[in-house]
Protein backbone atom coordinates (compact mmCIF):
# COMPACT_ATOMS: atom_id res chain seq x y z
CA UNK A 1 0.00 0.00 0.00
CA UNK A 2 1.59 3.34 -1.08
CA UNK A 3 1.47 5.94 1.42
CA UNK A 4 0.86 9.78 0.30
CA UNK A 5 3.10 11.66 0.70
CA UNK A 6 1.65 15.11 0.13
CA UNK A 7 -1.06 16.35 1.68
CA UNK A 8 -3.44 16.98 0.23
CA UNK A 9 -3.46 13.64 -1.36
CA UNK A 10 -4.50 13.31 -5.13
CA UNK A 11 -6.97 11.53 -5.65
CA UNK A 12 -5.15 8.65 -8.00
CA UNK A 13 -3.16 8.13 -5.40
CA UNK A 14 -6.25 7.46 -2.56
CA UNK A 15 -7.44 5.57 -5.13
CA UNK A 16 -4.64 2.88 -5.07
CA UNK A 17 -4.94 1.97 -1.52
CA UNK A 18 -8.72 2.04 -1.65
CA UNK A 19 -8.37 -1.01 -3.95
CA UNK A 20 -5.71 -3.06 -2.51
CA UNK A 21 -7.96 -2.94 1.31
CA UNK A 22 -11.28 -4.49 -1.13
CA UNK A 23 -8.82 -7.12 -2.10
CA UNK A 24 -9.07 -9.23 1.21
CA UNK A 25 -12.62 -8.69 1.40
CA UNK A 26 -12.81 -10.14 -2.26
CA UNK A 27 -11.12 -13.51 -1.57
CA UNK A 28 -13.14 -13.76 1.72
CA UNK A 29 -15.85 -14.17 -0.10
CA UNK A 30 -14.67 -16.10 -3.09
CA UNK A 31 -13.57 -18.29 -0.45
CA UNK A 32 -16.76 -18.60 1.09
CA UNK A 33 -18.79 -19.61 -1.95
CA UNK A 34 -15.70 -21.98 -2.63
CA UNK A 35 -16.34 -23.59 0.73
CA UNK A 36 -20.16 -23.53 0.14
CA UNK A 37 -19.54 -25.33 -3.26
CA UNK A 38 -17.70 -28.37 -1.71
CA UNK A 39 -20.03 -28.61 1.18
CA UNK A 40 -23.56 -28.57 -1.00
CA UNK A 41 -22.18 -30.94 -3.65
CA UNK A 42 -24.96 -30.88 -6.28
CA UNK A 43 -24.28 -26.73 -6.36
CA UNK A 44 -22.58 -25.21 -9.11
CA UNK A 45 -19.51 -27.22 -8.59
CA UNK A 46 -20.67 -30.55 -9.41
CA UNK A 47 -23.43 -29.21 -11.61
CA UNK A 48 -21.39 -27.60 -14.32
CA UNK A 49 -19.95 -29.98 -17.35
CA UNK A 50 -16.08 -28.92 -16.87
CA UNK A 51 -15.88 -31.62 -13.86
CA UNK A 52 -17.50 -34.13 -16.05
CA UNK A 53 -15.33 -33.45 -18.96
CA UNK A 54 -12.32 -33.82 -16.60
CA UNK A 55 -13.49 -37.28 -15.60
CA UNK A 56 -13.69 -38.09 -19.05
CA UNK A 57 -10.30 -36.53 -20.34
CA UNK A 58 -8.59 -38.75 -17.80
CA UNK A 59 -10.45 -42.10 -19.40
CA UNK A 60 -9.44 -40.80 -22.88
CA UNK A 61 -6.08 -40.30 -22.13
CA UNK A 62 -6.08 -44.35 -21.29
CA UNK A 63 -6.52 -44.21 -25.46
CA UNK A 64 -8.94 -47.31 -25.08
CA UNK A 65 -12.34 -46.14 -24.78
CA UNK A 66 -15.47 -45.62 -27.33
CA UNK A 67 -15.55 -41.86 -28.07
CA UNK A 68 -19.34 -41.97 -28.66
CA UNK A 69 -19.29 -43.86 -24.89
CA UNK A 70 -17.20 -41.09 -23.31
CA UNK A 71 -19.47 -38.70 -24.84
CA UNK A 72 -22.20 -39.39 -23.36
CA UNK A 73 -20.34 -40.07 -19.83
CA UNK A 74 -19.44 -36.36 -20.50
CA UNK A 75 -23.35 -35.36 -20.69
CA UNK A 76 -24.45 -37.49 -17.69
CA UNK A 77 -24.33 -35.67 -13.91
CA UNK A 78 -23.22 -38.55 -11.79
CA UNK A 79 -23.40 -37.23 -8.65
CA UNK A 80 -26.82 -37.21 -8.94
CA UNK A 81 -27.41 -40.38 -8.90
CA UNK A 82 -25.22 -41.47 -5.69
CA UNK A 83 -26.12 -39.90 -1.88
CA UNK A 84 -25.07 -36.24 -1.47
CA UNK A 85 -22.54 -37.49 0.79
CA UNK A 86 -20.23 -39.15 -1.55
CA UNK A 87 -21.38 -36.66 -4.34
CA UNK A 88 -17.29 -35.25 -3.77
CA UNK A 89 -16.85 -38.69 -5.16
CA UNK A 90 -18.81 -38.94 -8.29
CA UNK A 91 -16.40 -37.65 -10.69
CA UNK A 92 -13.03 -40.19 -9.37
CA UNK A 93 -12.84 -43.68 -10.99
CA UNK A 94 -13.82 -45.51 -8.50
CA UNK A 95 -17.21 -47.92 -7.18
CA UNK A 96 -19.88 -46.43 -4.70
CA UNK A 97 -21.96 -47.75 -2.44
CA UNK A 98 -25.80 -46.52 -3.81
CA UNK A 99 -27.25 -48.25 -0.97
CA UNK A 100 -29.12 -51.72 -0.41
CA UNK A 101 -25.51 -53.21 -0.67
CA UNK A 102 -24.96 -52.31 -4.06
CA UNK A 103 -22.77 -50.43 -6.15
CA UNK A 104 -22.71 -48.17 -9.31
CA UNK A 105 -19.83 -49.20 -11.41
CA UNK A 106 -16.94 -47.57 -12.31
CA UNK A 107 -16.48 -45.27 -14.35
CA UNK A 108 -13.78 -46.92 -16.63
CA UNK A 109 -16.08 -50.39 -16.32
CA UNK A 110 -19.03 -48.69 -17.41
CA UNK A 111 -16.96 -47.08 -20.67
CA UNK A 112 -15.39 -50.47 -21.11
CA UNK A 113 -18.69 -52.84 -21.54
CA UNK A 114 -20.20 -50.18 -23.39
CA UNK A 115 -17.68 -49.98 -25.64
CA UNK A 116 -17.79 -53.63 -26.26
CA UNK A 117 -21.56 -53.34 -27.07
CA UNK A 118 -20.78 -50.11 -29.19
CA UNK A 119 -18.16 -52.54 -31.49
CA UNK A 120 -20.51 -55.35 -32.81
CA UNK A 121 -20.56 -54.94 -36.23
CA UNK A 122 -24.10 -54.53 -35.91
CA UNK A 123 -23.91 -51.40 -33.76
CA UNK A 124 -21.15 -50.04 -35.67
CA UNK A 125 -23.08 -49.62 -38.87
CA UNK A 126 -26.21 -48.14 -36.71
CA UNK A 127 -24.14 -45.84 -34.64
CA UNK A 128 -26.55 -47.23 -32.20
CA UNK A 129 -26.47 -50.00 -29.39
CA UNK A 130 -30.48 -50.45 -30.91
CA UNK A 131 -33.35 -51.39 -28.57
CA UNK A 132 -31.06 -52.41 -24.90
CA UNK A 133 -32.08 -54.59 -22.14
CA UNK A 134 -30.33 -53.80 -19.30
CA UNK A 135 -30.21 -55.95 -16.11
CA UNK A 136 -29.78 -53.90 -12.54
CA UNK A 137 -30.94 -50.99 -13.01
CA UNK A 138 -29.10 -49.79 -9.13
CA UNK A 139 -29.23 -46.17 -9.41
CA UNK A 140 -30.17 -45.48 -13.06
CA UNK A 141 -26.44 -44.24 -14.07
CA UNK A 142 -25.77 -46.58 -16.00
CA UNK A 143 -29.31 -46.42 -18.03
CA UNK A 144 -28.85 -42.64 -18.78
CA UNK A 145 -25.92 -43.02 -20.24
CA UNK A 146 -27.48 -45.81 -22.58
CA UNK A 147 -30.19 -43.94 -23.40
CA UNK A 148 -28.20 -41.48 -24.92
CA UNK A 149 -26.35 -44.30 -27.09
CA UNK A 150 -29.63 -46.48 -27.74
CA UNK A 151 -33.00 -46.16 -29.75
CA UNK A 152 -34.71 -47.77 -26.64
CA UNK A 153 -33.63 -48.87 -22.96
CA UNK A 154 -35.45 -50.96 -20.96
CA UNK A 155 -34.16 -51.89 -17.20
CA UNK A 156 -34.95 -54.22 -14.49
CA UNK A 157 -34.42 -54.31 -11.34
CA UNK A 158 -35.01 -56.64 -8.20
CA UNK A 159 -34.79 -54.40 -5.62
CA UNK A 160 -38.09 -52.00 -5.08
CA UNK A 161 -36.19 -49.41 -3.07
CA UNK A 162 -33.81 -48.95 -5.89
CA UNK A 163 -35.93 -49.24 -8.58
CA UNK A 164 -38.24 -46.22 -7.00
CA UNK A 165 -33.99 -44.75 -6.40
CA UNK A 166 -33.18 -44.57 -9.76
CA UNK A 167 -36.80 -43.58 -10.98
CA UNK A 168 -36.66 -40.72 -8.81
CA UNK A 169 -32.82 -39.72 -9.83
CA UNK A 170 -33.41 -39.96 -13.40
CA UNK A 171 -36.36 -37.54 -13.29
CA UNK A 172 -33.63 -35.18 -12.25
CA UNK A 173 -31.72 -35.53 -15.30
CA UNK A 174 -32.64 -34.19 -18.91
CA UNK A 175 -32.76 -36.81 -21.38
CA UNK A 176 -34.05 -36.87 -24.77
CA UNK A 177 -35.67 -40.64 -24.12
CA UNK A 178 -36.02 -41.53 -20.57
CA UNK A 179 -34.94 -45.20 -19.58
CA UNK A 180 -37.87 -47.98 -18.97
CA UNK A 181 -37.87 -49.22 -15.59
CA UNK A 182 -39.07 -52.44 -14.82
CA UNK A 183 -39.14 -53.76 -11.04
CA UNK A 184 -38.67 -57.81 -11.54
CA UNK A 185 -36.33 -60.18 -11.57
CA UNK A 186 -34.21 -59.96 -14.63
CA UNK A 187 -33.01 -63.26 -15.13
CA UNK A 188 -36.16 -64.51 -17.06
CA UNK A 189 -35.48 -60.59 -19.31
CA UNK A 190 -38.37 -58.87 -20.55
CA UNK A 191 -40.28 -60.45 -23.12
CA UNK A 192 -42.58 -57.48 -23.83
CA UNK A 193 -39.84 -55.95 -25.60
CA UNK A 194 -37.66 -58.48 -26.95
CA UNK A 195 -36.01 -58.52 -29.11
CA UNK A 196 -32.97 -56.24 -27.78
CA UNK A 197 -30.61 -55.84 -29.88
CA UNK A 198 -27.93 -55.02 -26.98
CA UNK A 199 -28.17 -56.64 -23.29
CA UNK A 200 -25.89 -55.86 -20.40
CA UNK A 201 -26.08 -57.13 -17.34
CA UNK A 202 -24.37 -55.49 -13.81
CA UNK A 203 -24.97 -58.13 -12.15
CA UNK A 204 -22.74 -61.34 -12.45
CA UNK A 205 -24.27 -64.73 -12.55
CA UNK A 206 -22.88 -68.24 -12.34
CA UNK A 207 -24.35 -68.79 -16.26
CA UNK A 208 -26.03 -66.58 -18.92
CA UNK A 209 -29.58 -66.93 -18.24
CA UNK A 210 -31.40 -68.69 -21.50
CA UNK A 211 -33.91 -65.78 -21.52
CA UNK A 212 -31.34 -63.60 -22.49
CA UNK A 213 -29.86 -65.48 -25.40
CA UNK A 214 -33.29 -66.58 -26.32
CA UNK A 215 -34.08 -62.14 -25.88
CA UNK A 216 -30.90 -61.27 -27.92
CA UNK A 217 -31.81 -60.41 -31.91
CA UNK A 218 -29.89 -61.28 -34.31
CA UNK A 219 -27.05 -59.14 -35.28
CA UNK A 220 -26.96 -58.89 -31.35
CA UNK A 221 -24.60 -58.42 -28.92
CA UNK A 222 -24.99 -59.36 -24.63
CA UNK A 223 -22.25 -58.92 -22.38
CA UNK A 224 -22.59 -60.01 -18.94
CA UNK A 225 -20.00 -60.46 -15.90
CA UNK A 226 -20.25 -64.46 -15.43
CA UNK A 227 -18.31 -66.77 -13.15
CA UNK A 228 -15.91 -69.03 -14.87
CA UNK A 229 -14.31 -72.37 -13.80
CA UNK A 230 -10.74 -70.97 -13.89
CA UNK A 231 -10.47 -67.65 -13.78
CA UNK A 232 -13.51 -66.32 -11.52
CA UNK A 233 -16.04 -63.81 -12.75
CA UNK A 234 -15.11 -62.38 -16.26
CA UNK A 235 -16.74 -60.20 -18.33
CA UNK A 236 -18.33 -62.82 -21.07
CA UNK A 237 -19.55 -61.27 -24.78
CA UNK A 238 -21.92 -63.43 -26.44
CA UNK A 239 -22.96 -62.14 -30.19
CA UNK A 240 -26.18 -64.01 -32.24
CA UNK A 241 -24.64 -64.52 -35.38
CA UNK A 242 -26.90 -65.80 -38.56
CA UNK A 243 -25.47 -67.82 -41.40
CA UNK A 244 -27.70 -68.52 -43.84
CA UNK A 245 -30.48 -68.55 -41.95
CA UNK A 246 -29.21 -70.52 -39.07
CA UNK A 247 -28.49 -68.90 -35.81
CA UNK A 248 -25.43 -69.50 -33.57
CA UNK A 249 -24.32 -67.41 -30.73
CA UNK A 250 -20.35 -66.75 -30.73
CA UNK A 251 -18.94 -66.40 -27.04
CA UNK A 252 -15.94 -64.73 -26.23
CA UNK A 253 -13.96 -64.10 -22.57
CA UNK A 254 -12.58 -60.80 -21.56
CA UNK A 255 -10.99 -59.87 -18.42
CA UNK A 256 -11.59 -60.42 -14.60
CA UNK A 257 -14.12 -58.47 -12.46
CA UNK A 258 -16.12 -58.36 -9.50
CA UNK A 259 -19.52 -57.67 -10.00
CA UNK A 260 -22.07 -57.78 -7.06
CA UNK A 261 -24.18 -60.99 -7.49
CA UNK A 262 -27.06 -61.73 -10.01
CA UNK A 263 -29.54 -63.06 -7.54
CA UNK A 264 -33.49 -64.68 -7.98
CA UNK A 265 -36.52 -62.84 -7.29
CA UNK A 266 -37.70 -59.56 -6.50
CA UNK A 267 -37.79 -57.99 -3.09
N1 LIG B 1 -25.96 -50.23 -13.48
C1 LIG B 1 -26.13 -49.86 -12.11
C2 LIG B 1 -25.28 -50.73 -11.20
C3 LIG B 1 -26.15 -51.66 -10.51
S1 LIG B 1 -25.39 -52.79 -9.42
C4 LIG B 1 -25.89 -48.40 -11.85
O1 LIG B 1 -25.51 -47.67 -12.78
O2 LIG B 1 -26.10 -47.98 -10.73
C5 LIG B 1 -26.26 -54.25 -9.87
C6 LIG B 1 -27.73 -54.24 -9.62
O3 LIG B 1 -28.24 -55.48 -10.10
C7 LIG B 1 -28.13 -54.17 -8.16
O4 LIG B 1 -28.94 -53.06 -7.95
C8 LIG B 1 -28.89 -55.47 -7.92
O5 LIG B 1 -29.98 -55.35 -7.04
C9 LIG B 1 -29.36 -55.80 -9.31
N2 LIG B 1 -29.72 -57.21 -9.54
C10 LIG B 1 -29.11 -58.34 -9.08
N3 LIG B 1 -29.76 -59.43 -9.52
C11 LIG B 1 -30.80 -59.00 -10.29
C12 LIG B 1 -31.85 -59.64 -11.03
N4 LIG B 1 -31.97 -60.95 -11.05
N5 LIG B 1 -32.72 -58.86 -11.69
C13 LIG B 1 -32.63 -57.50 -11.68
N6 LIG B 1 -31.68 -56.84 -10.99
C14 LIG B 1 -30.77 -57.57 -10.31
Amino acid sequence: MSTPKRFPASLKSAAVPQRELLMPQRHLRQATVDAARLARPSGTGLDSGAVRERMVNRLRAEGKFNEQVLAAMAAVPRHEFVDTALAAQAYEDTALPIGHGQTISKPSVVAHMLGLLMASPAARQRGSLGRVLEIGTGCGYQAAVIALLARQVTSIERLQGLHDKAQANLQRVLLPRAPRLIWGDGRVGYTGGAPFDSIIAAAGGEDIPPAWTAQLAPGGRLIAPTATSGRGQVLVVLDHVVDNGVSRWVRSEHEAVLFVPLKSGIV
